[in-house]
């Protein structure tokens, strides 16, 4: 059996800023990981894939974008050069290839077995991503055999695809970035549309990112919120990063072809059934949004010298023309495709500690388990609006960093 005081799993962004806060305070530990550093980042994204966060957000304990583009967005190829730059320079003790199976609470700590052998730590940190299972509806199982299904997580680029229409269930990040890609290689889109985020890409002349961060929007705190169960379920916003900084929203995508629907609310004898709630959402969108472009000029008004920055102006509202369809035949064979776009979640199969509630989700004050010595990063809201971010890692390994630290010095008094 191996041992250490502490253990990360997973060497993604989380688990690196995470090593580099433990090192920093001489606190021994190892990172398994069952790939290689940023596993995810280069085996599980389409391969048109940007960042939308800005190449300057690519911010790490004691590490930084530092190329000619701050402005710009990372390749998929890109960050995973940028975090295994980060992890040599850190000299993270990374085990690659090792596969987390179990990890189990005993008097002293935790045993973690790997498809690698035995450990035992004093604390485990969870890092191992919020995104490991693409999330598909239960209504899926009615989908006809002649549709194929795959999830945001197998989409590669349309070429994979079959000529023909494709249904692109959800209208977050992902579902209008492949809409809007899949639109482009002739096979005509329809995008089925739940609550979702909009934003601008820029916005009085800044990427809508540099508003939330020097607003301070980012950082809002977990514990400041009336209802954080919420939000930590809050869709992701709808942006893609691309050189010419396009806003990709609604009427971008009805205006390339794509077909708007209401959100896929069923599946019944061969037929999709969408809701009628789409003209309502979409108000709904717009609405969020200009509060927080209203929340943005308040912070102008008050912190900047006039004149500095472009005038206030409201993006055009979204364009719902018609009834959209509430329903769709697929025994047709119009629609070849169904990819669904509905959301990841983490895999903790392998946990075998009573922290999951009744849905599976680990329960965590700000990253802190109510088993003592286990931690988890990287969940979306963990402690700031930020943390599921690459930007978010930085503060919440500090907090967590210090956390174990006391928990460590509390045990050897
Ligand atoms: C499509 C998509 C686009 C995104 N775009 C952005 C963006 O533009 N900007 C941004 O800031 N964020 C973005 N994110 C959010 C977030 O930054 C990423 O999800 C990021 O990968 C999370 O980093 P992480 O370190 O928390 O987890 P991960 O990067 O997922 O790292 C977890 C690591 O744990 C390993 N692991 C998992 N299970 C085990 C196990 N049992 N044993 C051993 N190792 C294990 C995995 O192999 C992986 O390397 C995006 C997310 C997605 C899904």
């Amino acid at each position: 059996m191996k041992r250490a005081t502490t253990i990360i799993i997973g060497a993604g962004q989380a688990g690196l800023a995470m090593s580099k806060e433990l090192g920093d305070r001489g606190i021994d530990h190892v990172l398994l990981e069952r790939g290689s550093v940023a596993h995810s980042w280069r085996t599980e994204r389409w391969d048109s894939l940007r960042l939308l966060t800005p190449n300057w957000q690519s911010r790490l304990p004691g590490h930084a974008y530092e190329g000619p583009d701050p402005d710009g967005y990372m390749t998929m190829s890109e960050v995973t050069r940028f975090l295994q730059g980060y992890a040599q320079k850190i000299d993270a003790p990374v085990h690659s290839r090792t596969t987390v199976t179990s990890v189990c609470p005993t008097d002293d700590g935790y045993a973690v077995a790997t498809d690698r052998g035995h450990w035992h730590a004093r604390n485990v940190v969870m890092a191992s991503g919020a995104c490991n299972i693409a999330t598909v509806p239960k209504l899926a199982e009615g989908l006809p055999p002649n549709v194929r299904q795959i999830t945001s997580m197998q989409y590669r680029n349309p070429q994979q695809l079959e000529p023909g229409g494709v249904l692109v269930v959800g209208a977050s990040a992902t579902g209008i970035q492949l809409a809007n890609e899949i639109q482009a290689s002739g096979r005509p889109v329809t995008l089925a549309v739940g609550e979702h985020v909009r934003v601008p890409r820029l916005y009085r002349g800044r990427d809508i990112k540099w508003w939330m961060d020097a607003s301070g929007v980012l950082d809002t705190r977990y514990d400041t919120l009336d209802d954080l169960m919420r939000a930590r379920r809050v869709p992701s916003l709808q942006l893609v990063g691309t050189p010419e900084k396009i806003t990709l929203d609604l009427n971008t995508l009805q205006r390339a072809g794509v077909q708007i629907v209401g959100r896929l609310a069923g599946l019944r004898d061969g037929n999709a059934q969408f809701s009628g709630s789409l003209k309502n959402q979409c108000t709904l969108a717009d609405l969020k949004m200009n509060r927080l472009l209203d929340t943005i000029d308040a912070w102008v008004a008050e912190k900047m010298p006039h004149g500095v920055f472009a005038e206030a102006h409201r993006p055009e509202a979204t364009r719902i023309e018609g009834d959209p369809p509430l329903s769709m035949n697929l025994l047709d064979r119009t629609i070849k495709t169904v990819i669904w776009a509905t959301g990841y979640r983490p895999d903790t199969s392998w946990l075998n500690v009573p922290v999951l509630d009744g849905k599976g989700r680990i329960r965590h004050d700000g990253g802190v388990t109510e088993a003592a010595g286990l931690y988890v990063m990287g969940l979306p809201f963990l402690r700031r609006r930020k943390s599921s971010l690459i930007d978010g890692a930085a503060d919440d390994a500090r907090d967590l960093a210090d956390h174990i630290t006391r928990g460590l010095a509390r045990k050897a008094a």
